[in-house]
């Protein structure tokens, strides 16, 4: 039994671009954890941001049932999610709380600065969680593998090539998608359940089987190339 902590921006993130990957494991019997940077409650035409932050919750709880994963929310706020020391050091002490062997978050080649920052965030956090004597809780932990999932706001440069065969668990993958109300397009005109089940679709075609998710892992860590040798 693996622990993989998956980090998103706003609620939604995490979800689409890992959603079939974290039901995969979570039927395997490993422990998910989801960790979300923001609500991303600034994102609906009319509501105001409080009353979308409620909502947002809801649907991170709602579709985290479906994966069966554990939520955790951080309190930072949609599109001012902070590139700083707090924030590193808040990531990390949840690190070293979940202490995951796998961590998977967002590509830094990214058009949004929350999606951006949170790669920073978590990429820094993983290194500050396995070093003493700074002012993080908990005991030191070294984090296995990091993954950069595929995210329509984040392609500058992504490369897919790590594959993870999604097909038996698409349709609870689907439905753990259809809890956002968000993600039907109907807010701006970008219709995400379409696009992530395309895109889960080309990635199915690429590795010859019916729906996949595809990662990227990092590979500026020196002591993780040995690892992905294994793979
Ligand atoms: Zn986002």
């Amino acid at each position: 039994m693996k622990r993989i902590l998956v980090v998103g921006a706003h609620v939604g993130d995490a979800e689409l671009m890992a959603g079939g990957i974290i039901i995969k494991h979570s039927k395997i019997e490993d422990e998910i954890f989801i960790i979300h940077m923001s609500k991303g409650e600034r994102g609906h035409p009319s509501l105001s941001p409080e009353e979308y932050a409620k909502q947002k919750e809801r649907e991170a709880l709602e579709s985290a049932k479906i994966m069966k994963a554990k939520v955790i929310f951080m309190p930072y706020e949609d599109a001012l999610i902070p590139n700083n020391e707090e924030a590193r050091f808040k990531l990390a002490e949840e690190i070293r709380k979940i202490r995951p062997s796998v961590v998977i978050t967002h590509w830094v080649g990214s058009y949004h600065k929350d999606h951006e920052n949170t790669s920073r965030i978590v990429k820094d956090a993983i290194f500050l969680a396995a070093m003493r004597d700074l002012p993080i809780g908990g005991e030191t932990y070294s984090v296995g593998k990091l993954y950069f999932a595929e995210n329509w706001e984040d392609p500058i440069n992504f490369i897919p090539e790590v594959y993870v065969d999604i097909s038996e668990v698409f349709e609870e993958y689907r439905k753990a998608m259809e809890v956002h109300e968000f993600a039907s397009g109907k807010f701006w005109g970008f219709n995400y359940i379409d696009y992530y089940t395309s895109l889960a679709r080309i990635r199915g075609i690429e590795v010859r089987t019916k729906y996949a998710q595809a990662l990227m892992p990092d590979k500026s860590w020196a002591s993780y190339r040995e690892k992905v040798d294994t793979l």
